[in-house]
C-alpha cells in the first residue's frame, strides 16, 4: 500500500466520522500495509545484510529485544499520534500487536513492567503511553503486569541530544514499594528504543531488586548512525 492511497483511506475515515458519526477501526486503517519485522535480538536494530550487527562490542543489560519494526512510517507516525495526540485506541492497538509478538517467546514466570513516567509529565501529556501499551500487551499475551518502577521529574529524553541522553543518572528511577518482582523474569515495555539509556537505568534498578532476567519489548527501534551508538 503506497502513501497516497493510505492518505486517501485516512481522509475517507475522517469524512465518515465527521459526516455520519461512524467510527471506523482507524488504527487498522492508519497501520495498513505494515508488517511486523524483527531486528537484532540483542539491540533491536534492523539486521544488516552480509555484516554482523555493530552492537557486538557493547555491554547490553538485557537478554533480548522484541520490536514491531524500525522507527519509520507508518509505525512512527502512529506512535507519535498515539503519544502526542492522545489517541489511546492507537496505543492499545499497537500494544496488542506487541502482545502477539511476545506471546510464547518469553520464559515462564515472566511479568511485564512498563517504563515509568513522572507524575507531572503524565498530567501534562494526559497519557502514560508506556503503561497503555503494556496494559494491552499484557491482556493480549496473558502475562501479568507490575508497575514496579517509579520515575522522578527530569528533562524528557526526547528533548535531549544523543550525548545528553547518555548522562542519565540512575537516581531518576526507583523501585516502588512492594513491587512483587523478586525472582521473576521481567519484560520491560516502552514505546521507542533510541539510545537505550532509560531502559538501561531501569534494567539496573530491576536487577538490584532481585529479578532473574530482563527482556525488552518496544513498538519501534530508532536506527542510529554508526558513531554515537547506544551506550
Ligand atoms: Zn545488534
Amino acid at each position: 500500500m503506497n502513501l497516497a492511497s493510505n492518505r486517501l483511506l485516512l481522509l475517507l475515515d475522517d469524512i465518515f466520522e465527521d459526516w455520519f458519526g461512524v467510527e471506523l477501526p482507524r488504527p487498522v486503517v492508519a497501520m495498513r500495509g505494515f508488517k511486523q519485522e524483527d531486528g537484532c535480538q540483542w539491540c533491536g536494530e534492523t539486521n544488516r545484510l552480509f555484516e554482523p550487527c555493530p552492537c557486538g562490542g557493547r555491554r547490553i543489560r538485557w537478554t533480548r529485544v522484541f520490536r514491531l519494526g524500525s522507527y519509520a512510517p507508518p509505525l512512527s507516525t502512529s506512535i507519535m499520534q498515539g503519544k502526542y495526540a492522545v489517541w489511546p485506541e492507537m496505543l492499545s492497538f499497537l500494544g496488542k500487536q506487541l502482545g502477539d509478538r511476545v506471546k510464547g517467546c518469553v520464559p515462564p514466570n515472566t511479568v511485564i513492567v512498563p517504563m515509568p513516567m513522572p507524575i507531572i509529565r503524565r498530567y501534562i501529556r494526559r497519557i502514560d503511553h508506556a503503561y497503555v501499551i503494556a496494559k494491552h500487551a499484557s491482556k493480549q499475551c496473558g502475562i501479568p503486569i507490575r508497575r514496579a518502577l517509579w520515575r522522578r521529574e527530569s528533562t524528557p529524553q526526547a528533548a535531549k541530544t544523543a550525548s545528553m541522553r547518555k548522562s542519565l543518572p540512575s537516581s531518576v528511577m526507583r523501585i516502588r514499594f512492594c513491587p512483587r518482582i523478586k525472582g521473576k523474569n521481567v519484560l520491560l515495555i516502552d514505546d521507542v528504543l533510541t539510545t537505550g539509556k532509560s531502559l538501561e537505568v531501569a534494567a539496573n534498578q530491576l536487577k538490584r531488586a532481585g529479578v532473574l532476567s530482563i527482556q525488552v519489548a518496544v513498538l519501534a527501534v530508532t536506527e542510529m548512525p554508526q558513531k554515537g551508538k547506544k551506550l
